[in-house]
């Protein structure tokens, strides 16, 4: 059975860009026959707004993308992500960093397009987790190896060496929480998700939840990244770049554009049609996003 999943984190509403990753995963599994999640990613309570969860809910059932089963709350799972956290740092997989942001400047040798590289400057110092420190991931101890190669269905052959280009990323938070990371590769695995469809912002995520999914011994889902809508001035639409949320009030329409906006062609007759026609017209063609 294919299951899918949209994941939001609810630091607002859907705006445009949300709406399409949502679309692509939801048409992928579903002409497939397949089961489609939502699972809330409110696991960074200070990013979160309240109501959000609760608005996205409503968008969603208006544009027809119907889930199955019980919404997942990132919030409930903590003890999950701390499990997973525990079996890394016994495997000698995981490392507590004690380095604060600007000593982590200060030290790096190297960047990437998040900043700078963590130099690995705690990942022999044996520092305890028990005191509110950050964990990070041993990259280079991974037996497999740090070299991540992937099919994406949408991008094609993909390729990383996730010590180097991305270092020991950090698994947990020194706020005491799990880091995105962690909590998107246990819940995938809890919920037996078997394809990703997400947005190309995305895309150098891929690499360090395959990493850890294969430190952890957990199957690693069929992965396609979907193009990003961006704004007009080429930013990308997010809450920070203060995209405008969605407003409820036109819902035929939205979707139209998302569906155009994936490569869809939706006939003219259909213009103004009601969004479960929409997606009864979409779901009827063949897939257009391939996770195989
Ligand atoms: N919560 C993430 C976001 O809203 C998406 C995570 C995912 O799809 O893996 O950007």
């Amino acid at each position: 059975m294919v299951i899918g999943r949209f994941a939001p984190t609810p630091s607002g509403g859907l705006h445009f860009g949300s709406l399409v990753a949502a679309l692509a995963s939801f048409l992928s599994v579903r002409r497939q026959g397949g089961r489609w999640l939502v699972r809330m990613e409110d696991v960074d309570t200070p990013r979160c707004e309240p109501g959000a969860d609760a608005l996205i809910l409503r968008q969603l059932e208006q544009y027809a993308l119907h889930w199955d089963g019980e919404v997942l709350f990132q919030s409930t799972r903590a003890e999950a992500y701390r499990a997973a956290r525990d079996v890394l740092m016994q495997a000698g997989l995981a490392y507590a960093c004690a380095c604060s942001r600007s000593q982590i400047r200060t030290q790096a040798t190297h960047w990437n397009s998040e900043g700078a590289i963590y130099p690995g400057t705690c990942r022999s110092l044996g520092l305890s987790a028990a005191k509110p420190l950050a964990v990070r991931m041993d990259t280079a101890k991974v037996q497999a190896g740090s070299i991540i190669e992937f099919m994406d269905g949408a991008l094609g052959a993909q390729a990383c060496d996730v010590a180097q280009d991305f270092g020991d990323f950090v698994l947990w938070r020194v706020e005491d929480m799990a880091a995105y990371h962690l909590a998107v590769v246990v819940d995938d695995a809890w919920q037996g998700v078997t394809e990703v469809v997400r947005g190309s912002d995305l895309l150098d995520s891929t690499p360090r939840q395959i990493l850890l999914q294969r430190a952890l011994g957990l199957p690693t889902p069929r992965y396609a990244h979907v193009p990003l809508a961006l704004a007009a001035n080429g930013q990308k639409l997010s809450k920070q770049n203060l995209a405008p949320c969605l407003p409820i009030k036109s819902p035929s329409e939205d979707l139209w554009d998302a569906l155009v906006f994936l490569g869809e062609r939706p006939p003219m007759d259909l213009h103004g049609a009601s969004p479960a026609e929409l997606l009864a017209w979409a779901l009827e063609k063949p897939e257009r996003v391939s996770t195989a």
